[in-house]
């Protein structure tokens, strides 16, 4: 068997075995099942010196005192014995390693960072003592090597990549990972998603030949804070009637990237696409790969806020479109906002914007939220794992 097949095995292998944790939970553990099975050897000796007692008063019956002869059947039993236990040797291994796999998860699990997506188990759900109830995804991928998810690589000064692996992780194939590398070269796990694929559309919603792949972004309701919280994205607000939750991967990683520079976790998210890539209310929200956003309130709290109030954070505003921008956003075109009256500079515009606002009925106005758009999808770089 070649490597690769070996290390297919293992993970198949553990797959079957995550199923069993699940269902008989601590049983598994390694340090209360070498105990328990350890105990198991304790009883050999003494069963051993059991038999040697009633061999003992079998051959006193028998009238056999010859030592040679003794010596003869009692090294039967010690062979015996000895074989029994070799047997349960192998037996043993067996049924520890599987419990040795768990604790090695666990370990390297509780040395990673806090994850508050929803949709991935927390690191609390395998606990050391193996009372959990399941595995951490995350954990399981790092702890087999070489199979693994399709994973958004997003590091703080821009690049993103997308990391392929050559072996997809049982159960992950419709799943992303995305991570953040901060500029400590700390990395931040921000979850798994599900992707989802649906029928690209055009503009007014016509069905294409092809498929597009979306990330719903309610997945991220609990955004991401890590452990020391100097690092943390979250959407504050959801507001759509229409549940426009829907955006294409690649985006998600250039806005979860912007999101991360400014430790974002007070965007109100106005929404992309629908499940079906559809726009609704606009025109340009298909597959989504365009959508928009709240303007950045004072208060950090994702509400309504107009480029006219007052507790419009113009200055954080700047700051994040900057950061749309370096994370891939504003490429292909600018981003749509309108002119506004700022510290009384009349059409003040927004960096990476243009003026985007037409009279009823077709109308639109940006005065209440920004649209982003124009991601430049050739910035992501495809790695081959
Ligand atoms: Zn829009």
């Amino acid at each position: 068997m070649n490597i690769y097949n070996q290390h297919y095995e293992k993970v198949g292998y553990a797959e079957r075995i995550g199923r069993l944790l699940v269902k008989y939970e601590g049983e598994w553990y390694a340090d209360e099942a070498l105990t328990k099975w350890n105990e198991i050897d304790e009883l050999f000796e003494e069963e051993k010196d059991e038999k040697k007692d009633f061999i003992s008063k079998l051959l006193d019956e028998l009238g056999i005192d010859k030592e040679h002869q003794r010596k003869f059947a009692f090294d039967k039993v010690d062979e015996e014995l000895e074989h029994i236990k070799r047997v349960w040797q192998i037996e043993k291994e067996k049924r520890i390693k599987p419990s040795l796999w768990w604790k090695g998860v666990a370990d390297k699990q509780s040395s990673q960072t806090l994850n508050t997506n929803n949709n991935a188990p927390t690191l609390t759900n395998l606990s050391k003592d193996g009372k959990a109830w399941f595995i951490h995804p995350v954990a399981m991928v790092d702890y087999f090597p070489g199979a693994g998810i399709v994973t958004y690589q997003i590091y703080h000064d821009g690049k993103i990549e997308k990391h392929i692996p050559e072996k997809i992780l049982p159960g992950y194939e419709q799943k992303y990972k995305y991570v953040y590398h901060d500029k400590n070269k700390k990395i931040h796990e921000l979850g798994i998603f599900t992707v989802y694929v649906t029928k690209a559309m055009a503009r007014g919603n016509i069905p294409q030949e092809h498929d597009v792949e979306l990330i719903n972004v309610k997945e991220f309701e609990n955004g991401y804070i890590s452990s020391d919280g100097s690092v943390k994205a979250k959407f504050a607000t959801f507001n759509s009637d229409h549940n426009r939750w829907y955006i294409n991967p690649s985006c998600f990683a250039g806005l979860l990237g912007a999101m991360l520079e400014l430790n974002a976790d007070y965007l109100g998210f106005n929404g992309f696409s629908t499940h079906d890539a559809k726009s609704v209310e606009s025109q340009s929200h298909i597959n989504g790969i365009a959508g928009d956003l709240r303007y950045i309130s004072e208060k950090r709290n994702g509400e309504l806020t107009w480029l006219s109030y007052s507790t419009f954070d113009f200055d954080e505003q700047e700051k994040f479109n900057t950061a749309l921008y370096k994370f891939g956003w504003a490429r292909t075109s600018l981003m749509y906002s309108e002119y506004f009256t700022y510290k009384k500079q009349s059409n003040t515009l927004l960096k990476y914007t243009k003026h985007m606002k037409k009279a009823p009925p077709n109308g639109y106005d940006h005065y209440h939220h920004l649209h982003i758009c124009g991601f430049d999808f050739n910035l992501i770089i495809n790695v081959q794992d």
